[in-house]
């Protein structure tokens, strides 16, 4: 199968987050195939790792795929779509593993990881936490550009993701009669206060970041009740984790004050996404050479900076391992994460073209690294 071909397999079974069992088991088979060692269900979760041994010595080389689809409401019904492209990550290193294990002519060790959930359910921590990656010296991984970001016949060596954190907050206030609120304490009115002051909230403005408020609901009682509960919902990214976790303290300095003057009380969860990334300059050349070779001087995009959040940073920030993230161009449209989402099927023998090279060069000629 080539790659267009797994992709179509893959593009016709979509499922969400911790449901992927038809497409972990399909890459499963293909990649005992192809003589790797593969373990299912690593963690308890829904994920694969194939690892194929050289026999010589070199370095243990990851390379990730996420397989979770996006659910949609469709004439009253969820579904599951491909929206994301993980079908296209999954199509591309599948095919990279089979050259590689054709080939046989690498150094070291390649394990494939195909993980569950990226999208902000925790994946990459489950198949972290399988321990079968503690070998790792390098992973990584490529995923589909946005249009405006590289087109067709383009693609980036490094695509800066933020850490992103959503961060949920309770306010409570007490019940009163509308036409008495000196008697209650308003919690509509501490979210309201809450929301004012994150907008005097900022960031260094040379790191790219951002900090809205995504929700704010107030318990629903008569429209002449003082409301006694707020839910305030806040998004938070930004390109460096210490600037992240400085904006974080600033968001729940200003929740505490705003709580604190409407006499509310205040409960806090924040949860946690992905670390910021942190790349390694030699790969990050790898794959920019990888990349000329395959689609010349004028195919080699800049590095992407982008506030979306990825837990592919999991793997270098609790593995200790180096990383590098890829961007390929496929003419996407309209946007990810659409559930009309399409894209240029013929930009994924670029992608795996050029992730089996740069594979191939952090696999080879391990004395000259
Ligand atoms: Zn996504
Ligand atoms: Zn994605």
């Amino acid at each position: 199968m080539d790659v267009c071909e797994v992709y179509k397999v893959l593009h016709g079974m979509p499922e969400t987050a911790h449901q992927e069992y038809r497409t972990s088991a399909f890459l499963a088979a293909r990649l005992r195939e192809m003589g790797f060692d593969v373990a299912e269900g690593v963690n308890g979760s829904t994920g694969v790792v194939g690892t194929l041994d050289s026999g010589r010595p070199g370095p243990v080389l990851g390379l990730r795929a996420d397989m979770d689809a996006l659910p949609f409401e469709r004439e009253g019904k969820t579904c599951a779509i491909h929206a994301c492209g993980h079908d296209a990550n999954c199509a591309m290193v599948l095919t990279v593993a089979g050259r590689l294990a054709r080939k046989n002519a690498f150094s070291g060790t390649l394990q494939v990881i195909f993980q569950p959930a990226e999208e902000g359910d925790g994946g990459s921590r489950s198949v972290i936490g399988s321990g079968l990656l503690s070998g790792l010296d390098e992973i990584a991984a490529i995923h589909l550009l946005e249009s405006g970001d590289g087109r067709a016949g383009q693609a980036s060596p490094a695509v800066y993701h933020c850490a992103s954190s959503q961060i949920r907050a309770r306010l409570l206030g007490v019940s009163a009669h509308g036409s008495k609120p000196h008697l209650g304490i308003n919690a509509a009115e501490a979210a309201v206060l809450a929301a004012n002051g994150l907008s005097a909230v900022h960031g260094d403005p040379a790191l790219v970041h951002s900090l809205k408020v995504t929700q704010i609901v107030t318990a629903e009682g008569g429209l002449n009740t003082i409301p006694a509960e707020a839910l305030m919902g806040i998004d938070l990214r930004c390109e460096d984790d210490r600037e992240m976790e400085r904006l974080a303290q600033k968001v729940r300095k200003v929740l505490e004050c705003a709580a604190e003057t409407a006499g509310a009380g205040l409960e806090l969860q924040p949860i946690t996404y992905g670390p910021a990334p942190v790349y390694s300059q030699a790969m990050r050349q790898s794959a920019a050479d990888s990349i000329r070779e395959v689609l010349g001087e004028q195919g080699l995009l800049r590095d992407v900076h982008t506030t979306v959040g990825e837990d592919f940073h999991y793997y270098a920030a609790l593995l200790g391992c180096e990383a590098i993230y890829m961007g390929l161009g496929a003419d996407v449209s309209p946007v990810l994460h659409h559930p009309d989402m399409c894209f240029d099927v013929r930009a994924l023998e670029h992608g795996s073209e050029i992730l089996s090279r740069f594979a191939e060069k952090r696999l080879c000629n391990m004395e000259e690294r």
